[in-house]
This record gives C-alpha cells, sequence and structure tokens, in this order.
C-alpha cells in the first residue's frame, strides 16, 4: 500500500520537507518527496498497521506552521519515479521542532542541534550571576532556581537565542516597574485561553512552530488575576520561541506560575539575577501575526526565519536594485534582499547607485514581491500598498501596459496648526460653523499654536485627525497616529461611524480631500461618540473607501485579482476590514513569506529587475 501525504505549504524554508524525510528516514519505510509549486508530498510504502503507525508518528512530530495552508492524505498506485532533492539553501535561524524540545526538556540542554528546524547551537556553559548557591555544570539545578527566583519576586536578565531579555513574572510589583512595553508570555496555550478571547484560528497560530505574537482581547478572568492592570484591553501574548524561555516556562509552570513578563533589556540597569552564555545567537526579532476573520494567519512583523542572511562576502555579485532601505542582490541564481544599515557588512553599506544598478519606489518593490512570489507578473492585478513609512499607492500591474500608478497619496499639509484652521474656516459656511463650534466646545484643544511633524501618507492624515480631535496634545502626527491605531485596536463593536473620504481632481488627478475626512471625524467628536468608536470609524471607512477604489479600477480593467501589503496593515481593524470587503469580489493575495513592509521592497525589486 502506498499513502501520499499531501501539503500545501508556502515556505522555502524547507523545514516541513526536512521533518517529513527525517521520519521517513527514522522507520525501515520506504518513500518518496515530491514538490509541485507550493505543494509538497511524501509517499511511503508499507502494511496498513506500519503506515498508520508513520502517520500517527508525523503527526506528533510535525509542528503545525502558520505557512500550512492545507493537508491531505490518500492511497495511491504508484510512486514518483524521482526523489525532489532538497536545494542547497542558506539554513533559516527559526524556532524549535517537538523533537527539538523533548531533547532539550530530557537533559535541561537548551544548545541543540537538529537537522529539521533552524536549531543548531554549540554546546556553551550557562554562566549565572548573583545566584545564591554555587552550581557547577548542573543545569537542571541553574534552571530550577532560576524559576524559584522568579517565582520570589525577582526580574532576571536573560540571554535567549534572539537577544538578552527582562523577565519576570506577572505580578503588581514588576508590572509597575514594566508599565507598557511587555510581551505577556504564557507558559503554556491553556494558560492564554483563561485570560484571553481567543478562538481556534488564534491558538493554532500562537502554538505553531513560528511561535508568533498576538494581540489579544483580554476577558473578564484577566481582570480578576491581574485587578492592578487597568484600562487594558488587548495584551501581546505569546509562547516561548526559542529553548532557553521554553525551559524556563517549564519549571516555572511547575512552580504553578503561568504569566511572565517579557521585555527588552536594559543594558545599563543591575539586574537580580541573570543567566548568560558564550554561543552565537540569531538576535532576530520575534514574528508578529494577525489572524483574519476566515482564519488565516498574516505575518505582520518581525525576521525570526524569515530570510535567509548570508554574510559570508558578496563575490559574483550580478545584479543589485535599491530601494530606500534595501539592497537586493541576485547571487548565482540565488535571490537575496539586503536591510541596509546594521545588519549589513560595511562592503555592502558603501554601495551606491551604479550603472545597470535600479532603484525602485518603496511601493513598486512591495507590489511586485506579491506578485511574484504568486507568479502573476502575467495577470492584471491591483496592488494596494499603505504604509507607515513610504507613499501610499493603488497601482496596477498588467502585461499589456507593465505597472501604472493609479493613484498616490502624497498630500501635502499646512504646517501650522492655525493655518490648517484658516483654511477649513475659508472653505465655505459649514465648515466655518464646524470649526466655531468645535474651539467652543473643547476650547483647550487649540490653545497652543502647533507645528505639525512632516505629512505624507494616510498615517500622517490619521495623525492630524488624532490631534484635530483632542487624543494627541502637540504636534507630532506619528505619535497621534499611534494613539489613534490603539483606540480603533480596543474597541470591540462591529461598526464606527462614516468618516468622508472622497477624491477630488486635482491637475487631472485623482487626490483625496483630505479636510474632509479630518472635519467628519471633528462633527462626530462634537456628537460626542467616544475615541476608540470614532477611530474605529476613521480605519474602517478609510479600508470602504480604498475597496471603492478597486471597483472604479474594475470597470476600468478587466482584473485577476487584488494584492495588498505595507506597514499601515499591521493594524488588525485595517487589514481585516479590508481583507473581508476585497475578498467578497476578487481574488485575493497576499505574500506567502514576507512581513508587510520590510525585506519583500527588495525581494520584489529584484524579481522585477531580473524580468527587464
Ligand atoms: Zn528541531
Amino acid at each position: 500500500m502506498i499513502l501520499k501525504f499531501t501539503f500545501e505549504y508556502q515556505s522555502t524554508s524547507l523545514v516541513l520537507e526536512n521533518i517529513l524525510l527525517r521520519e521517513l528516514k527514522s522507520t525501515p519505510l520506504t518513500g518518496k518527496l515530491e514538490k509541485y509549486g507550493d505543494f509538497v508530498s511524501l509517499y511511503v510504502k508499507g502494511g496498513e498497521e506500519e503506515l498508520q503507525d508513520f502517520a500517527d508518528n508525523l503527526s506528533l512530530n510535525m509542528p503545525y506552521s502558520l505557512f500550512l495552508k492545507d493537508t491531505k492524505v490518500e492511497a495511491v498506485d504508484i510512486m514518483p519515479e524521482e526523489d525532489y532533492i532538497l536545494p542547497n539553501y542558506p539554513k533559516r535561524e527559526l524556532p524549535f521542532c517537538p523533537k527539538c524540545e523533548k531533547k532539550a526538556f530530557e537533559d535541561y540542554d537548551p544548545f541543540v542541534k537538529c537537522v529539521a528546524c533552524g536549531y543548531s547551537f554549540k554546546s556553551s556553559t550557562l554562566k549565572y550571576k548573583n545566584f545564591a548557591k554555587i552550581i557547577t555544570k548542573d543545569n537542571e539545578r541553574i534552571f530550577k532556581n532560576f524559576a524559584k527566583v522568579l517565582k520570589n519576586g525577582a526580574i532576571a536578565k536573560i540571554k535567549t537565542f534572539n537577544g538578552y531579555k527582562s523577565i519576570s513574572l506577572m505580578n503588581q510589583k514588576n508590572f509597575e516597574k514594566i508599565k507598557d512595553d511587555f510581551d505577556l508570555l504564557c507558559v503554556d496555550l491553556g494558560s492564554v485561553g483563561k485570560i484571553c478571547s481567543i478562538g481556534k484560528s488564534e491558538i493554532l497560530a500562537l502554538g505553531s512552530f513560528e511561535k508568533p505574537i498576538l494581540e489579544l482581547f483580554v476577558n473578564h478572568n484577566f481582570l480578576n488575576i491581574f485587578p492592578f492592570i487597568k484600562n487594558l484591553s488587548k495584551v501581546r501574548v505569546r509562547l516561548s520561541n526559542d529553548l532557553m524561555l521554553d525551559i524556563i516556562c517549564k519549571e516555572v509552570r511547575a512552580l504553578g506560575s503561568y504569566y511572565i513578563i517579557l521585555s527588552d533589556c536594559d543594558e545599563q540597569k543591575q539586574y537580580d539575577i541573570e543567566i548568560d552564555f558564550d554561543s552565537k545567537i540569531f538576535k532576530n526579532k520575534s514574528l508578529e501575526a494577525i489572524v483574519l476573520d476566515d482564519g488565516q494567519s498574516v505575518i505582520t512583523k518581525g525576521d525570526l526565519g524569515l530570510v535567509p542572511k548570508v554574510n559570508d562576502g558578496f563575490k559574483d555579485i550580478s545584479l543589485k536594485a535599491f530601494s530606500n532601505n534595501f539592497v537586493a542582490i541576485n547571487d548565482n541564481a540565488k535571490i537575496i534582499t539586503y536591510k541596509r544599515g546594521k545588519e549589513l557588512p560595511p562592503k555592502l553599506d558603501t554601495f551606491t547607485l551604479g550603472e545597470g544598478d535600479l532603484s525602485y519606489e518603496a511601493a513598486h518593490g512591495a507590489f511586485y514581491a506579491v506578485l511574484s512570489e504568486h507568479s502573476l507578473l502575467d495577470k492584471t492585478i491591483a496592488g494596494v500598498y499603505f504604509s507607515k513609512i513610504n507613499n501610499d499607492r493603488i497601482m496596477i500591474n498588467s502585461p499589456k501596459f507593465g505597472l501604472v500608478d493609479y493613484i498616490i497619496f502624497d498630500f501635502d499639509f499646512p504646517k501650522t496648526l492655525s493655518k490648517l484652521l484658516k483654511i477649513m474656516k475659508n472653505e465655505n459656511e459649514t465648515s466655518s460653523r464646524l470649526v466655531e463650534n468645535f474651539i467652543t466646545k473643547f476650547p483647550d484643544f487649540y490653545k497652543d499654536e502647533l507645528k505639525f511633524s512632516k505629512m505624507g501618507n494616510i498615517y500622517k492624515l490619521w495623525g492630524v485627525i488624532a490631534i484635530m480631535l483632542g487624543m494627541q496634545n502637540d504636534g507630532d502626527v506619528k505619535k497621534g497616529a499611534i494613539k489613534l491605531i490603539k483606540y480603533a485596536a480596543s474597541f470591540k463593536g462591529k461598526k464606527g461611524p462614516r468618516i468622508d473620504y472622497k477624491l477630488k481632481k486635482d491637475k487631472n488627478k485623482p487626490k483625496l480631500d483630505n479636510l474632509k475626512a479630518i472635519k467628519t471625524a471633528m462633527s462626530f467628536k462634537l456628537a460626542g461618540i467616544d475615541f476608540p468608536t470614532l477611530s474605529f470609524g476613521v480605519m474602517e471607512s478609510f479600508a470602504e473607501f480604498a475597496s471603492n477604489i478597486l471597483d472604479d479600477i474594475s470597470r476600468d480593467y478587466e482584473m485577476d485579482g487584488v494584492c495588498f501589503n505595507g506597514s499601515l496593515f499591521e493594524s488588525a481593524n485595517l487589514i481585516n476590514k479590508f481583507y473581508t470587503i476585497t475578498k467578497k469580489n476578487y481574488k485575493v493575495y497576499l505574500h506567502k513569506e514576507f512581513t508587510l513592509d520590510d525585506m519583500n521592497l527588495g525581494y520584489g525589486i529584484i524579481n522585477a529587475a531580473c524580468k527587464k
């Protein structure tokens, strides 16, 4: 009998393939691997009972992955003739697989070497500071002691495989020292369910191999357990994504505690206790994800395991492409994108644009990235890019006419609050009355002259709205936008007020009437709508507006689909709303393996460059 296990797997990390081969090798059964596009199949030949055992073991040792979209098992008649040979990609820096975890737990050894997942650490001695007892080469006692000291209330410093972290149990004293910027590290999935509203898809995502951070609504039990945490509607939740934290979670759990505050380490600070080691580490940022309404997960931020890092010189550079902070290189048919700056070797960082080099707009790089990942360059696709850092665009790419910017959002604002108010007042009588009423009702909001920081995109328009509504009391539009997005995220309802986003013609090009959006927001504030509801309306209405533009495009062009990305979509409200509306009318393509506004820019650029 031959069983064919098929996985739709949208990752090039080879983790799935390696785990399948490892599991096959651990049995006397014969089998072959096959790969077509995103579909990986393992054919295994054996008796019915042996195959059942194999399937059981596979499900135990194979972690769920955010990149795993579908699985299927079927009985087939023949094996493929050829065996798929795994390409020789650079090894990714990734979290641990279930087998690694088991081994680390058994030996209290976080320095595990594994052929399948990203783990491969040179054995190292744990070094500890400020422990009461001297413990020599006994990891079990070191970890157990560390957990005990945490249990007694200590704030500790620990080296993880992704850098140094500050770690302490969640209690009032520790929370008051940390306040805002922390992740809640839960010792297991069950503990998450006790304090957060969490659905099946969120559970799968949190526990997946990639171990992303999710922002979840807290439930009423959260306030019972942590009564000292006030006004917190959402919390950044995660499980351990490296074996140092994983062993500590296990020990903390054994002592009857379940919630750990994890935050960045303050190098200047003296910690109660510390654990360190010499072995080289990854220094990656944990992944952050959003689970969409239909259960699909989108990776929004972070770099743990997403892009191979090659730091061994840059011989045979055949093509270079640039965009903002990225250098993309086609190195012997391998596409590698580099972030310029701290991760780069000095040689690359000194690159300047020379003959044959190509420079692309960030938005175009982002668009080409999705098109390339899904092989869509020969289709007519609309691309939507909304970013916190770059200009926003809605674009179309077609084999007939190439890439066209349909609309660019790069509006200018008056530089000061008084100028903005003056323009609004002079627009017409209604606007003038609105401004007067607003100033009468909220005299404090505009009493000081504010200078707006630099403008350009929708993110900054939201920042101005936040300032005009009194959420932010200086002219910092970025801080304002952060506040508005935070308010929207705390909104638990289904519908916000309708903010007017309208296009107007400016030199024959469509332009967003940004003052109209600001004015409608102000009128809802006058009507007494609270900040969370109003902020949600600002984002929801924008998603509807953007989707209407897509409908306009589809009237002029026969569209095969829509893709979208950019860091503005890191907001769960915006991405969920836009995704849900767009999916109703179009085939939607999202990144397979990239975050929304990072390495994708370089990847897209080099793919586009290769086609020239
Ligand atoms: Zn492993």
